[in-house]
């Protein structure tokens, strides 16, 4: 059986074990050193970060909410950029980006005075 050296990339620490695959299929590792902040990281990281990357970053903060001009501040990127990305994703249309409008709503009897 093949041991591959696996190093947590925060701490350096060996006491790393697998923990899961990304959506992607990428092996996700977690850090066992109880004093490491960083915990859980993926083994093949790339080198630079990629405009797919960066891209999936801008998808994320735009479904938790951000606007284009705190996501290219968060992000470091030029508001261009996060707006290319934005303008592309209003073209398509992503499930889980809509606003939850299924939620039971409660009828309240209206008081009469109040
Ligand atoms: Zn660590």
């Amino acid at each position: 059986m093949a041991v591959v050296e696996v190093r947590c990339p925060e701490c350096d620490s060996l006491n790393v074990v697998k923990y899961g695959k990304q959506p992607n299929g990428a092996q996700r590792f977690i850090c066992q050193n109880p004093s490491c902040t960083r915990r859980v990281f993926l083994l093949n990281y790339r080198s630079k970060p990629s405009a797919s990357s960066s891209r999936q970053q801008i998808i994320d903060l735009a479904l938790n909410g951000a606007d284009v001009e705190e996501t290219a501040r968060l992000l470091r990127l030029p508001t261009q950029t996060v707006l290319e990305v934005f303008q592309m994703l209003s073209r398509f249309s992503l499930p889980s980006a809509r606003p939850l409008q299924n939620r039971k709503r409660v009828a309240r009897p209206q008081a009469a005075a109040g």
